[in-house]
């Protein structure tokens, strides 16, 4: 059975990263298409809210007063999830009472002082700033003598439950591997070992060979839908250079890095008119002091509308009980991305 005949019907593919798999059944998409392209009304949003605890020269809980500031922005979270000073210490019952003690930071990155923008409305420049403070963090954070891993992420939108429009994102930083962290390490060890060659490596070169998932490339980076793709418009956004981590980039990789998070965001945007709600984020080389040769970095997108602005895929049902299932398959979803237009629809 070839591919084409083996994914019109229901099938598992596989994600060699987290080793899970997910349920595709094309044909449920054959339904007419019921979903529509509204227009939904943007908020008016003003470029400063006097009531926004993010906007220059606002202040924050805990009486801390944001700085007049023109570009990226950072500060340290003053609800943060995880502390530097959280003392050492176990506990374990039988092996099932286990807890441990988790010390880290959090931080928060205000991408921009306008609180109506987002990366999708952002200058180059502007996006540029962003990327070179994430890897500031990175760098900064990673140094840190009881921090193994970095999470830059950015959630989006209140269908996402991100409570302040204001463009920002976080970055936590861990003692221990998270868990998405620590199984894609696993991962990408184990098939560095077997293949010397790099997992994310070795899959671009057979996406950019077949052209089916692929949405859009620049001179360093490509964005494709995966293979393995769970959420309907699920993107994986990743280097041409195997680097580790965003410090690594060049000056030149990192404006591509900057037009490309434009354009990812942009085509989101423009799918169903709307400010498209997000999860994104980045992954990158444990901060453990070894090299990492068999990491590669990249950045997952996961979104969670389904058909229209209003109409949102929920994880429930079979998915919590057994497996995560798709309707569309990644290559629709891919085209469906490839064909919006490139520019902005509130700019045209
Ligand atoms: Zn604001
Ligand atoms: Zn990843």
């Amino acid at each position: 059975m070839n591919f084409s005949e083996l994914v019109s019907r229901p099938h598992r593919r596989f994600n060699p990263l987290t080793r899970e798999w997910v349920l595709v059944s094309p044909y449920r998409s054959e339904r007419p298409w019921q979903g529509q392209v509204e227009n939904v009304p943007v908020e008016a949003a003003a470029a400063y809210d006097p009531n926004c605890y993010l906007c220059p020269g606002n202040a924050r809980a805990g009486g801390l007063t944001n700085p007049a500031y023109t570009e990226a922005f950072v500060f340290d979270n003053d609800f943060a999830a995880l502390q530097p000073d959280t003392p050492a210490g176990e506990v374990e019952e039988k092996g099932l009472l286990v807890a441990r003690s988790e010390a880290g930071r959090c931080r928060v990155v205000c991408f921009s002082p306008r609180h109506d923008l987002t990366m999708a409305r952002m200058s180059l420049p502007e996006l540029r700033r962003v990327v070179d403070t994430w890897a500031e963090e990175f760098l900064e954070l990673g140094s840190l003598p009881n921090i193994r891993s970095v999470q830059v992420f950015e959630n989006r939108g209140a269908m996402m439950g991100c409570s302040n429009p204001h463009p920002h994102g976080q970055i936590w930083a861990n003692q221990t591997l998270p868990n998405e962290l620590a199984q894609e390490q696993a991962s990408l060890g184990d098939y560095y070992r077997s293949h010397a060659a790099t997992l994310l490596g070795d899959y671009l070169a057979l996406e950019l060979e077949k052209q089916e998932r692929v949405v859009w490339v620049n001179e360093h980076f490509i964005l494709l839908v995966p293979y393995w793709a769970v959420w309907p418009f699920e993107t994986l956004l990743v280097s041409r250079r195997c680097l580790s981590a965003l410090h690594e980039l060049n000056d030149e990789e990192r404006d591509a890095l900057a037009d490309i998070l434009r354009q990812t965001t942009v085509r989101y945007d423009n799918l169903f008119k709307t400010s498209f709600p997000y999860t994104m984020g980045f992954h990158q080389r444990p901060t453990d002091g070894e090299a990492h040769p068999e990491f590669h970095l990249h950045a997952h997108f996961y979104p969670p509308l389904l058909r229209s602005a209003t109409v949102r895929k929920f994880m429930v049902g079979y998915e919590m009980l057994a497996m995560p299932q798709r309707d569309i398959t990644a290559e629709t979803a891919a085209q469906w991305l490839r064909e919006v237009p490139a520019r902005h629809y509130l700019d045209l």
